[in-house]
């Protein structure tokens, strides 16, 4: 994630050797063979078998562009509206479905179908709960890399974790999956806010394993995170808050930002707004802001302004400071310091009250128990 850039629209003619197949970010209008005036049609951009051969992709606004090509590629596609199913030759998807599309290494097509489910559901989970996908590909690619890495429109997993009963596997399939609406669609600089991208998508996958399992499920990974996350702490590594860059972060950047950050989605946002009040905000915020950069404070106002709470001061202090939090100038001077640091379960009244001043906004109280 060494870039990060505005949305712009790509037109990319690429050329290849005879043997290799090509997967890349939009869609191939035409293929063009080396000495033939004809232009082919062809779904995808499969190797010619003789001569050259060009790609010619389009994309819509994206903000970036890969592609990935060689030889021995197999590929294998199946529709996200429909009920799972590999499509055989010549079949597509419907116009406004998306072609969900697995490019994997000749001998490991067994394992190409599950990821090619992973994906699928992924993609149908995550347009239901938060918004449309617009485009009508992606593409998974199996490469060599770390884990997996996302670009708009297009994935690559680690061919290292190709095996089949991996469990990390299929949640790499479904974070990458889901970095098409966090990182792709709804941008961010991913080295000075990293945050911003990761955090939701880690949270995404709770969301995959709710909708593609069961509550039990999911709620059985939460569960492993928190208690890595306490782990975490108890070896005296410190609680950071969540709006820093990459390199503040040193040794504990996957605990704050990968663990701390989809749990502060999960147990401080949605578990206290509600599911459906969350999932509100999560659209509003989606469709606000695909296509754009975004900033700390657009996450905040998406969710303050879909759920009409004051979450300043959980952002405050699970976030961080950042501008656009609504804190009064010179507030932290009034507070009575006798009553020590503000506890997070304190409503804003009761703040109010105890220390004299509007500015710290503590979160509202669970529903039943007695306000101040
Ligand atoms: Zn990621």
């Amino acid at each position: 994630d060494a870039v990060y850039s505005e949305t712009g629209l790509y037109e990319v003619l690429f050329t290849v050797p005879e043997d290799f197949r090509v997967a890349m970010s939009g869609t191939l209008i035409n293929a063009i063979n080396e000495g033939e005036g004809d232009r082919v049609k062809y779904d995808l951009c499969p190797p010619s078998g003789e001569g050259l051969r060009t790609c010619h992709y389009v994309s819509g606004p994206m903000r970036d562009s890969l592609v990935v090509a060689g030889p021995g590629f197999g590929v294998i596609t199946a529709c996200a509206g429909d009920e799972y199913r590999v499509l055989s030759d010549g079949e597509a998807c419907d116009e406004d479905d998306v072609a969900v599309n697995v490019y994997f290494w000749r001998d490991d097509d067994d394992v190409a179908r599950d990821v090619l489910r992973f994906a699928t559901d992924s993609v149908r989970i995550f347009n239901e709960k938060f918004g449309p996908y617009p485009f009508n590909e992606l593409d998974v690619v199996e490469t060599f890399n770390f884990t997996g890495i996302e670009y708009p429109g297009i994935v690559v997993i680690a061919e290292r974790n190709w095996q089949r009963g991996n469990a990390f596997l299929e949640i790499t399939t479904a974070h990458e999956v889901a970095h098409q609406w966090w990182y792709s669609l709804v941008g961010n600089d991913q080295v000075l806010q990293p945050w911003l991208d990761e955090s939701i998508t880690s949270y995404s996958e709770y969301v995959y394993l709710r909708n593609a399992y069961d509550e039990r499920r999911a709620g059985e990974y939460i569960d492993s995170e928190d208690q890595a996350y306490r782990r975490y702490r108890n070896q005296n590594f410190p609680d950071l808050v969540l709006d820093l860059p990459v390199s503040a972060y040193d040794r504990s950047y996957g605990a704050i930002i990968y663990t701390k950050g989809p749990l502060f989605y999960y147990q401080e946002l949605e578990q206290t707004l509600g599911r459906d009040e969350f999932f509100d905000a999560v659209q509003l915020y989606f469709q606000r802001h695909r296509y754009e950069v975004v900033r700390s404070r657009d996450v905040l106002e998406a969710f303050e302004d879909a759920t009409g709470q004051d979450l300043d001061y959980i952002f405050a202090q699970k976030v961080g400071e950042f501008p656009g939090l609504d804190r009064a100038e010179g507030c932290r001077g009034e507070l009575r310091p006798e009553f020590g640091p503000i506890p997070t379960t304190m409503s804003r009244r009761a703040v109010r009250w105890l220390y004299g001043t509007a500015c710290g906004s503590g979160r509202m109280m669970p529903q039943g128990q007695p306000e101040f």
